[in-house]
């Protein structure tokens, strides 16, 4: 059974072959019960209400934000209703929030945690497919603009000659939980420059042009600690459009132990046993919504 995961299992019914039909979708704006998800950059218009929840504005509401919203994406229908998002980032922050009647805009993974499933999917999809929509006005192979079609999820080009057809492109990350050769077993941790807490994580990182996912895990972890791993097994993958992610997750055994980090990446990696790793995590609280934690928790659950 797949894990319960943030920002997976979107229960919206994405509509692919409607979406051809434009005046469909418009149709569908136009019921009443279809919903508006107003965004700015990257972020969630939120009203305080007890703590803060994401705008959400009926069709009939909606007028004024879809007016100014430089595009109006189609999620997909929840039953009858359209869920839509509108890009607003076109205003400046004070415009957006007196449109959509908001007090503060907060990005998704601040919100996650007071969120029902299906709204932080939601949510996250609607910010993933604006961003892209925002950065992908132009054609990347003629520079000619590209246009909005089906909804939001596809640009076509246009280019005289060109009119290629762009997609949303995902990029796929590994993480991969690396067990200790011999027992008991440990799991290897590591410090990142770039880490602005100074806490342990584990070892990730993008999957590289020609690479399968398994051949990606076996490299991060060489180039960054220095340990070879032999068996590769996945466990499981996590919607990540942050921007445009895809964490896919691992679990792998070492097949040697000594470290060597790579010091433009790591400032330390460490072999930690379960009760050590129990001991850290009730010290140092991480970020709850990523696939890391799935990763660790099952695997502090599996015991000696
Ligand atoms: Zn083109």
């Amino acid at each position: 059974m797949s894990p319960a995961l943030a920002y997976n299992g979107l229960a919206l019914d994405r509509v692919p072959g409607r979406r051809d039909a434009p005046e469909w979708i418009a149709a569908v704006l136009a019921r009443p019960a279809s919903r508006v998800i107003p965004f700015w950059r990257d972020g969630c218009l939120v009203r305080d209400l007890a703590g803060p929840r994401p705008v959400v504005l009926g069709a009939q509401e909606a007028a004024a934000v879809l007016k100014h919203a430089a595009l109006c994406v189609f999620l997909g229908l929840d039953g009858e209703a359209g869920v839509f998002a509108a890009d607003l980032s076109g205003l400046d922050r004070a415009e957006a929030l007196t449109l959509a009647r908001a007090t503060d805009v907060l990005d998704v993974r601040r919100l996650v945690a007071s969120l029902d499933a299906a709204l932080a999917s939601t949510l996250a999809l609607g910010r993933g497919l604006l961003r892209w929509n925002r950065e992908q006005q132009f054609c990347g192979a003629c520079g000619q603009p590209a246009e909005s079609e089906r909804g939001g999820v596809q640009r076509r080009c246009t280019g005289e000659g060109c009119c290629r057809l762009l997609f949303p492109r995902i990029e796929p990350a590994v993480i991969t939980l690396v067990e200790s050769p011999g027992e008991p077993r440990r799991c290897l941790l590591a410090r990142h420059t770039q880490s602005v807490s100074g806490t342990y994580a584990l070892l990730a990182g993008f999957v590289e042009i020609g690479e399968s996912l398994e051949d990606a895990v076996r490299r991060e972890v060489a180039e960054e600690t220095g340990v070879r791993i032999g068996g590769v097994r996945y466990l499981a993958s996590q919607a990540w459009p942050f921007p445009a992610g895809l964490m896919v997750g691992f679990r792998a055994r070492a097949v040697t132990e000594a470290i060597t980090v790579d010091p433009s990446e790591l400032e330390e990696a460490r072999w930690l046993g379960r009760a050590e790793l129990a001991d850290y995590l009730s010290r140092h609280h991480g970020r709850g919504d990523s696939i890391e934690s799935f990763l660790v928790s099952s695997w502090l659950a599996e015991g000696d």
